[in-house]
């Protein structure tokens, strides 16, 4: 493993909040490391395919990372771009509702995220 990639698993332990590139950017500069972006992607993707980190796609140009844990849906902070997990699934059963109603069209869904819009705490003023 290189440090590269121990930094990396370090940075997602130590965070309670998916991280985004920039954010891990930011943590690995602390470090005292510099990866060039594309290096950082590389390591992303193959934690990725290795299913230790997962991928939330908030919109195409918003993509945070986390460390594969157990289902859990997340909420963004429109002013400050944090998110947060929240850990109560309290929503799926609307989400089977949901999925049982797309059976109906002939479609199989296979999985869900769902992502609520809003302001944190330090950004409600
Ligand atoms: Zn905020
Ligand atoms: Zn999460
Ligand atoms: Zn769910």
């Amino acid at each position: 493993m290189t440090l590269l990639q121990r930094e990396i698993r370090a940075a997602f332990q130590s965070s309670s909040e998916p991280l985004s590139v920039p954010a891990l950017m930011e943590y690995l500069t602390r470090q005292g490391l510099k990866p060039h972006k594309t290096t950082l992607y590389r390591n992303l993707e193959r934690m990725v395919a290795d299913s230790e980190i997962e991928e939330i796609l908030i919109d195409a140009h918003q993509v945070y990372y986390e460390l594969k844990v157990a289902h859990h849906h997340h909420a963004l902070c429109r002013i400050c771009k944090k998110v947060m997990c929240i850990t109560q699934d309290m929503c799926d059963g609307s989400v089977a509702h949901l999925e049982s109603a797309l059976k109906s069209s002939n479609f199989r869904p296979t999985g869900h995220h769902v992502v609520l819009y809003g302001e944190c705490g330090s950004c409600q003023s």
